[in-house]
């Protein structure tokens, strides 16, 4: 039965795995038996993932330090893949940004960047990838949202809209590419201790009162999600696309 959950001779492509969610998740498909291609937007912090997954499974891996919201350079990243590997089996659309501020306080500038780097860039990366997928009908993509896709968390309103777009792009994805047998699929996570979340201001002024509410009672970590990750990366997911999982410790079932 555990085979289903085998990634032995996938190719998977994982960005913003210099860090935090990214780089969990590239070090459990590696472990899971994937050959790993690590994206993230300097190639010198992605060689500590590297270096990880050398440790865990001997393997080496593919690093590229390009920035997700430049089309041309994912557009040779996905092309170069492709020759090297041969294929490319699974998409982990991760990397993501935030910058907390009160709607009032928001500017164009950072409206345009969060979704740029949230959104945009997940359209990009898919864009170019399922290109890859198509002719082979197979193929699995995996797109990072938030409970902030779906819920109202104060003071990230670019960033929840971004993730709401995600969600959508999802679905929407899942329904133009189904002939082509490819499962695209959503995780959203809650409140998970990375630098992500460090650099907000939910961390100082709200954590109690987010984890007062959060029946598990904990923040996440990155290793709570890897699970979610290797089994939508998996055939043991195959009759799911144009959903998500929710991997909140229970708070978005709660009301605040
Ligand atoms: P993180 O620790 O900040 O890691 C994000 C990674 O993405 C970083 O390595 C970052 O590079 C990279 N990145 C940022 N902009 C990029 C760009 N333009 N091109 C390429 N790489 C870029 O964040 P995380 O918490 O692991 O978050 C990962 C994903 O989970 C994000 O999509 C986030 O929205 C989502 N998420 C996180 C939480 C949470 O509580 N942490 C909750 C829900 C959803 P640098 O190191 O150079 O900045």
């Amino acid at each position: 039965m555990l085979d289903m959950f085998s990634l032995k001779e996938k190719v998977a492509i994982v960005t913003g795995s210099a860090r935090g969610i990214g780089q969990a998740y590239a070090i459990a498909l590696a472990e899971a038996g994937a050959s790993l291609v690590l994206v993230d937007i300097l190639e010198d912090n992605l060689k500590d993932t590297a270096a990880k997954i050398k440790e865990a499974t001997g393997t080496e891996v593919k690093l590229y330090g390009i920035d997700v919201t430049d089309s041309e350079k994912i557009q040779t990243m996905v092309d170069e893949v492709e020759t090297t590997f041969g294929k490319i089996d699974i998409l982990v659309n991760n990397a993501g940004i935030n910058a907390p501020k009160p709607f009032r306080e928001v500017t164009e500038e950072d409206w345009k960047k969060i979704i740029g780097v949230n959104l945009n860039s997940q359209f990009l990366m898919s864009k170019a990838v399922v290109e890859k997928m198509i002719p082979r009908n197979y193929g699995k993509i995996i797109n990072m949202a938030s409970v902030g896709g779906f819920m109202a968390l104060s003071d990230t309103a670019p960033y929840n809209a971004s993730k709401g777009g995600v969600l959508q792009l999802t679905k929407t994805m899942a329904a133009d590419l189904s002939e082509y047998n490819l499962n695209i699929n959503a995780i959203c996570p809650g409140f998970i201790d990375t630098g992500l979340l460090k650099s907000s201001k939910a961390r100082d002024e709200r954590l109690e009162k987010v984890l007062n509410n959060t029946p598990l009672n904990r923040l996440g970590s990155p290793k709570d999600l890897i699970g979610a990750c290797v089994f939508l990366a998996s055939d043991a997911s195959g009759y799911m696309t144009g959903t998500q999982i929710v991997v909140d410790g229970g708070m978005s079932a709660v009301a605040m």
